[in-house]
């Protein structure tokens, strides 16, 4: 079956759809097959990290549009390319793009959550990767952007080498109520990103993957969600959540299981002031749709047994919080 690479819809062949070129390329028919292959991302990045001594290597680089063609570029790059991990994951390593774009996938079409606009991509050579594009632009202007370790002030001379994870899902929520003007409304969007989380396998949401971003009319809000997978398909081993839901407390709950369940999150929103009725209806709504999950992932660019490992763990997450 030849689908959309971003949203999925069926299509005659495997190409971007006209609706997903205007929202990722401002209408342009970009070419979804990249002008270079693997290796000659290896060689541009290395570049690019010498040219700015960015400590530490990451598997990604920054692209622009130049004639229908998205091109590599060390400066106004408006997208992010991130291939499959050159490091590999103990499994499933091949299907990380994949899984990256049906997890936001899911999170836009599903549970109408802002994301950062994505789509799988094919190097050169045939390879998939994704890319997503970057929400912290508008009309050419940068609007200011700040996650929860800038925020928090967790930085490696504070609370030594492992300052992504020096907190809790309470403490950022507790930095919204505190930062965000309209938090009645961003913290609804913030649980709610909270549960996806844990209900996606998504093991590594650290401080660093929420951000606060300006709006148009200079306030702030919640930025769209981004670098959110299923991390827990690819490192088995992994704790359930990068952060504890709590700064110092535990539910009587979480004593006797040792991991989340439903009441461990509608503690949390007491805590954060998100009415009952409210938090209820969000966890709800997991299970309410969970055959549109099951659709969206039977459709996606997922190996068959990454499909499988995908929905045993999404289901057995429901059943945690029901
Ligand atoms: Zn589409």
């Amino acid at each position: 079956m030849n689908r959309c690479l971003s949203c999925l819809k069926e299509l005659d062949k495997i190409k971007i759809c006209n609706s997903c070129l205007k929202s990722l390329f401002n209408k342009r028919k970009v070419n979804p097959v990249l002008n270079f292959n693997k290796k000659d991302f290896l060689k541009i990045r290395t570049e690019l990290v010498d040219k700015f001594s960015i400590s530490g290597v990451q598997d990604k680089i920054s692209l622009k549009i130049h004639k229908n063609e998205l091109i590599p570029t060390d400066k106004d790059g408006e997208f992010i390319l991130k291939p499959i991990p050159i490091n590999p994951t103990p499994e499933f390593n091949d299907d990380v793009p994949a899984n990256e774009h049906i997890t936001l996938q899911i999170a836009k079409q599903v549970f109408k959550i802002k994301i950062a606009e994505n789509s799988l991509i094919y190097f050169s050579d045939g390879e998939l990767a994704f890319i997503s594009k970057r929400f912290d632009r508008k009309n050419n202007k940068k609007l200011q952007q700040e996650d929860f370790c800038q925020i928090l002030n967790k930085i490696p001379e504070n609370v030594g080498k492992n300052f992504k994870y020096d907190g809790s899902y309470e403490q950022i929520g507790k930095s919204i109520l505190k930062h965000i003007p309209a938090y009645m409304i961003e913290i609804e969007k913030y649980f709610h990103l909270v549960i996806f989380n844990y209900v996606f396998g998504n093991g590594d949401a650290h401080l660093k993957n929420f951000s606060i971003l300006e709006s148009d009319d200079e306030d702030y809000v919640l930025s769209p969600a981004y670098d959110v997978l299923n991390t827990s398909i690819h490192f088995p081993a992994e704790s359930r959540l990068a952060l504890d839901l709590f700064t110092d407390f535990e539910t009587e709950s979480y004593k006797i299981n040792g991991f989340y369940k439903r009441l461990d999150f509608l503690e949390l929103a007491q805590k954060l002031k998100i009415k009952k009725v409210r938090a209820e209806r969000f966890l709800d709504e997991f299970v309410m749709k969970k055959e549109r999950v099951y659709d969206l992932i039977k459709v996606s660019f997922l190996s068959d047994e990454a499909k499988k490992r995908y929905l045993e763990l999404f289901d057995d997450r429901i059943k945690a919080i029901v």
